[in-house]
């Protein structure tokens, strides 16, 4: 099965399978064909070797048994000198005759030149016998040998006079039959029981790998639903093993893209409204223009003013969003440089005296060290600058506003505090928020733009520092940033 993930520009994940998955393909099979010859071929090959193992058992045992009783034969010939005294011919047969009879097997004797002298089938009396067990018994060697096409065993030993000369040799045929049977009947039953295993594990096989790839399927068709865009689906598997493992980090990621389509749905909603309130002021004023004939040049002026101030708005707020955008792309967001903490903090001060002297708020400074951190002075200063433009906005008239420096060996803090409105404590985890404002009404008057605590939070983050509100309504607020003196990349 083939999975296939892209990333759209909104964020939203697409997951997409090919069901084209042949059935030879799939997961199931491959357990079904692994397991399966796991279980049958050892199988079959334990029944070959058990099979070998009974024949040349049996075919040694016989073997040995036979080249005894040729040996046997072979020395009542040499003592009754049947060969070589020619007057005892018929009991020499007969005497192999009953032999044969009893032990059930044919007896071949031949002289030293391969000549049949007894045989107890009649049918190579006389005729030369050569085979290979003879031809080594006349030379001295006694052989025994199962032929397996013949099903029979074949065992020669040689007859030797008073001189010790080779005179003749015995052969024994003796059939194997009882023992071909045997090994047959034994090999039938374990072919019977080979397969009926085989059928077993298949079955076994087939039910445990439907029930391993179950909750796959089910954690498949949950992701497909997801990809289709029904976030709020969650994969439900019950118990807890590798499957329970991946389901839950689906569930977690699934949730968090809830999250970023929740949060990306407002932030496009907030920038629209933002956006919205100050085009519609342009449109309202720019119909006033061309309605009204004959306006005075005076009343022309101050329309095209708020219309200035109207722009002005909306540059401040397409600016502010652009800071963002540029902080939340994390690789290029720091330009780190050694950084004067005193300076940096004194040249934002300068430029907000102006703002200060307008309301007649004391712009106060302690510093009590010197301090050099590592950090991107242009993003750090005008994060640094919002809370002190923030502290003079939310400060009435005559205020205060106070910015002191102090740190450790590891960390510098920098605290603005005010002496204005303050923030609840409820809404301080929420000022950081993109657009959100305590007073919704008052954005008209301080011009804020409800994004200046989220570039600041954003970049007191990437630098790996921490930042803390002390205030209650009414009480004035107090910022407290911490950064560390050195920077650490993530
Ligand atoms: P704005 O552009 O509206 O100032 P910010 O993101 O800077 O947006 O601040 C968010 C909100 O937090 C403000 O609208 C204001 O209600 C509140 N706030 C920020 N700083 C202060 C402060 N020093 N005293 C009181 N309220 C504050």
């Amino acid at each position: 099965m083939n999975l296939s993930i892209y990333i759209q520009s909104g964020g939203l994940v697409i997951i997409s399978s090919d069901s084209g998955v042949k059935w030879y393909q799939s997961l199931k099979w491959l357990l079904f064909i692994i397991y399966f010859f796991i279980g049958f071929i050892p199988l079959v090959l334990f029944s070959f070797i058990m099979s070998d193992t009974l024949k040349s058992y049996f075919a040694d045992t016989n073997e040995r048994e036979i080249l005894y009783q040729a040996n046997k034969i072979a020395g009542t010939i040499q003592k009754s000198e049947y060969l070589t005294d020619p007057e005892k011919k018929d009991s020499f047969e007969y005497e192999m005759d009953e032999k044969s009879n009893e032990e059930n097997f044919r007896i071949i004797v031949v002289n030293s030149a391969g000549v049949v002298v007894v045989d107890t089938n009649k049918t190579a009396t006389g005729k030369v016998y050569i085979v290979r067990e003879v031809l080594m018994a006349l030379d001295g060697k006694d052989e025994a040998n199962l032929r397996w096409d013949e099903r029979a065993v074949y065992a020669a030993a040689y007859i030797e006079n008073g001189n010790s000369e080779k005179i003749g040799a015995v052969l024994i045929v003796s059939p194997f039959d009882d023992v071909y049977d045997l090994i047959d009947v034994i090999n039938h039953k374990w072919m019977m029981l080979t397969i009926g295993i085989s059928i077993i594990i298949a079955f076994i096989v087939f039910f445990v790998s439907q029930l391993i790839l179950a909750p796959l399927k089910n954690i498949l068709e949950t992701i497909k639903k997801i990809s289709e865009g029904q976030l709020h689906q969650r994969i439900e598997i019950s118990g807890k093993n590798e499957y329970t493992e991946i389901a839950d980090a689906i569930n977690n990621m699934t949730e968090q893209l809830e999250q970023v389509e929740s949060s990306r749905q407002e932030f496009v909603s907030n920038v629209s409204h933002e956006l919205k309130t100050p085009l519609s002021s342009i449109k309202v004023l720019c119909e006033s223009i061309l309605l009204q004939e004959d306006m005075p040049t005076e009343m022309y002026r101050e329309f095209l003013q708020d219309i200035n101030s109207e722009v002005d708005r909306m540059t401040n707020i397409v600016n502010d969003l652009l800071s963002l955008v540029k902080l939340d792309h994390r690789e290029d967001a720091l330009n780190i440089q050694e950084t004067d903490i005193n300076k940096m903090i004194q040249d934002v001060m300068k430029r907000l005296y102006p703002l200060a002297e307008k309301k007649n708020i004391e712009l106060l400074y302690e510093s009590n060290k010197d301090m050099t951190i590592e950090a991107d002075e242009m993003k750090l200063s005008l994060a640094i600058s919002n809370l002190i433009e923030n502290g003079i906005k939310y400060t009435p008239d005559n205020g205060m506003v106070k910015v002191t420096i102090d740190g450790d060996h590891q960390n510098v803090f920098i605290t603005v505090q005010d002496t204005g409105i303050g923030i609840s404590e409820e809404e301080q985890s929420k000022v950081f928020k993109r657009f959100y404002r305590v007073d919704k009404t008052r954005d008209r008057e301080t011009g804020g733009t409800g994004l200046g605590l989220a570039i600041t939070h954003a970049t007191v983050m990437l630098h790996n520092g921490s930042i803390k509100i002390v205030s209650s309504e009414g009480n004035g607020a107090t910022f407290i940033v911490r950064l560390p003196i050195k920077h650490i990349e993530d």
